[in-house]
């Protein structure tokens, strides 16, 4: 029996989509970017799985610490950097890089002594105006930077793109022109690339790449699926059918009644909801997979069940199988019938649906 809602995710994937980094970009290093749950995929899994990669990313310290006491030695970027002296010693212990993007960190690494503990990430805001020096303060922190006794040498510089995933948005290229007439003095190692610089802005790809979404087998771009890309989808997600009724015309279908069958309609009930990270803004008509055949969605999707239009599929019974996304529905697809980009989705996953690793 299988599980009523459960992941299956195909881990030989996440090389394939590696190697098309490494394709792409043959002599940057890669920082893999693993935040938020390895993008709702497992961090640990999806570190295993990346091992062999120069560095990873997280956004957070106590992910990275996870990643060291499960035994992880590769380098690890902290990208949300610390705030206070506790948290740059927790740096220090676990040997984490640190980004640092604001005038209170170079505060923090001044008032310590210890000579070249800490590698560090200067981070320039060339325009996503988020975390980071804007371009008429960097000199100077990089100055204030280079006078700490803690931090390793050189000072390792990046940015991150607002819009990279446009590609007919001018501001890509003028970030890319920002950060690298400002870097251009240092002997510091470079970063700018995101997903969607590696597949659309090959001049933003420098010493060090750090792809995310691709390597989940996701498309950074709106208009385009992972596969259209040549990447490999990673996770799928499976249900099944738990029940198939008739309704007459006029009966209208789950909570608030959103939907009223204008004609007699065959129901199917399938056993995955919102509570298990499927997104509740789905449209109706939002495409389902039943034994392998689109069928649409309709009428609310609820907590722990979504309902669906069987008119094509007459024969179909309770236990068959259901496909919210993966071979032949593209999550790219669902994300846009739910308003939302896939990264939400992936990242929405919620611990009661099992994980098959395949
Ligand atoms: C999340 C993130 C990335 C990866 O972005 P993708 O679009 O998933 O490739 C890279 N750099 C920074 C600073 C990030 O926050």
């Amino acid at each position: 029996m299988t599980p009523a809602a459960y992941a299956v995710l195909n881990l030989d994937a996440v090389q394939h989509n590696l190697a098309k980094v490494r394709q792409v970009a043959p002599r940057a290093k890669i920082m893999a970017v693993i935040k938020a749950n390895g993008y709702g995929h497992g961090l640990l899994r999806i570190a295993e799985a990346l091992r062999d990669v120069d560095a990873f990313a997280v956004a957070r310290v106590d992910e990275g610490i996870r990643l060291r006491k499960a035994g992880f030695q590769n380098r690890i970027a902290v990208l949300e950097g610390f705030t206070c002296s506790e948290e740059l010693a927790v740096f220090l212990r676990y040997q984490l890089d640190a980004v640092v993007h604001c005038d209170l960190q170079i505060d923090l690494l001044a008032a310590r002594n210890e000579h070249e503990q800490l590698a560090v990430w200067l981070k320039l805001d060339s325009g996503m105006n988020r975390l980071g020096f804007k371009a008429k303060e960097f000199a100077a922190a990089y100055r204030r930077l280079e006078q700490c006794q803690l931090i390793k040498s050189p000072i390792n510089l990046m940015t991150h793109f607002a819009n990279a995933d446009d590609k007919n948005d001018p501001k890509t290229q003028q970030q890319i022109d920002c950060f690298n007439t400002l870097t251009a003095d240092y002997p510091g190692e470079r970063s700018m690339a995101n997903s969607a610089g590696v597949l659309g802005w090959p001049t933003s790809i420098t010493d060090w790449v750090r792809p995310g979404v691709l390597l989940y087998g996701i498309s950074p771009f709106a208009e385009v699926t992972g596969e259209q890309l040549g990447l490999k989808p990673v996770m799928e997600l499976h249900s099944r059918l738990i029940a198939v009724k008739q309704l007459e015309q006029g009966d209208s279908v789950g909570y608030s009644g959103s939907w009223t069958c204008e004609h007699p309609t065959t129901l199917g009930v399938v056993a995955i909801g919102y509570g298990d990270g499927y997104p509740r803004y789905a449209k109706i008509g939002t495409p389902v997979l039943v034994n392998g055949q689109r069928v649409p969605l309709i009428g609310r999707v609820s907590m722990d069940m979504l309902t669906v239009d069987l008119a094509t599929q007459p024969h179909a019974k309770p236990g068959d199988p259901v496909t919210l996304w993966g071979n032949g529905l593209p999550i790219e697809e669902i994300a846009q019938c739910a308003g939302t980009i896939p990264y939400t989705l992936v990242c929405g996953i919620t611990p009661r649906v099992q994980i098959i690793e395949d």
